[in-house]
């Protein structure tokens, strides 16, 4: 496995047409390999990124707090079979500050754009500059972060980028809780506590499948989040799964999802199902 820290070393290396590509942030777990392994079969060469992303943090505390780990990401890349990996320095990927910025519309509205302000501009702007860099023929993203993966497709559609999204499904833990970096920094106790997040989420599933209506559904959940004193609950919607917005009823024509965002010990965590 190649490891450059530089776009050029990068590019110079990169000459296949078949590059699949898997942006992160690293901190890795089996969700971002569950991505990695499913571009090397569908592609050349599987190219990834670790980049923690200032510019898409709304919150500076949790950029300090974001786990870095970077000797331990590179094990599990060369382990899955990655070839190269691409880990430049903030001063690679911004060597003059950015007046440009993307507005996504109703996205920067709703769910994660209303209570993380600027996040999807950082995130629209480093992708952008990830794909010019390894110019992929698919890259692949992970539907845990659900309104990122619409995001991002507006992106592509909206700019022309010449590629194919893949979106995988979540990788979870045994207990149900949705694998994600910042998990590490859950204490015992909240980490005993985190599949509740799962297990309301397939509540409400089960309560929309079974002819409940989406208001009461929220009542319901947003009920059992006030009764645990642990959670602090951003978000709990049911969502139409293309557009993202709240429905009023459910359609089973139609793909629904059902998101949510709640911090706990500290930890903002966010999790979502769909169907
Ligand atoms: P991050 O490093 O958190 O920016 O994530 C990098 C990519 O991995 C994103 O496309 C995420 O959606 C994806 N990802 C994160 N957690 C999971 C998971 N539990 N299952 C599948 N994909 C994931």
């Amino acid at each position: 496995m190649k490891i450059f820290n530089t776009v050029l070393e990068t590019q110079n290396y990169i000459k296949s047409n078949s590059v699949g590509f898997v942006p992160t942030m690293g901190a890795l777990h089996a969700g971002h390999i569950s991505l990695i392994k499913q571009a090397k079969i569908d592609n050349e060469l599987c190219v990834c990124s670790i980049f923690v992303n200032p510019t898409q943090f709304n919150n500076p505390e949790d950029l300090i707090k974001y786990p870095r780990t970077l000797e331990a990401d590179i094990a599990k890349l060369e382990e899955a079979g990655c070839d190269v990996v691409f880990v430049p320095d903030v001063s690679e990927i911004y060597p003059t500050p950015v007046s440009l910025s993307i507005n996504f519309g109703r996205l920067e509205e709703i769910l994660e754009g209303a209570f993380r302000p600027g996040h999807f501009n950082g995130v629209g702007i480093v992708v952008s500059k990830l794909f010019h860099i390894v110019k992929p023929e698919k890259a692949y993203f992970g539907l845990k972060d659900l309104q990122q993966c619409a995001v991002i497709n507006r992106l592509v559609k909206d700019l022309s980028f010449d590629l194919e999204l893949v979106f995988c499904d979540t990788i979870r833990e045994d207990d149900g809780l949705a694998m994600s970096s910042r998990n590490v920094r859950l204490d015992a106790e909240a980490r005993k506590a985190a599949p509740f997040i799962n297990s309301s989420l397939r509540k409400g599933k089960d309560l929309i499948l079974s002819g409940t209506s989406p208001k009461e559904t929220k009542r319901i959940i947003t009920e059992d989040f006030a009764a645990r004193a642990e959670f602090d609950l951003e978000y709990f919607e049911i969502v139409d799964f293309e557009t993202l917005e709240s429905i009023e009823m459910y359609d089973n024509e139609r793909k629904t999802a059902l998101v949510i965002a709640a911090h706990l010990g500290g930890v903002r965590l966010i999790d979502n199902v769909v169907f």
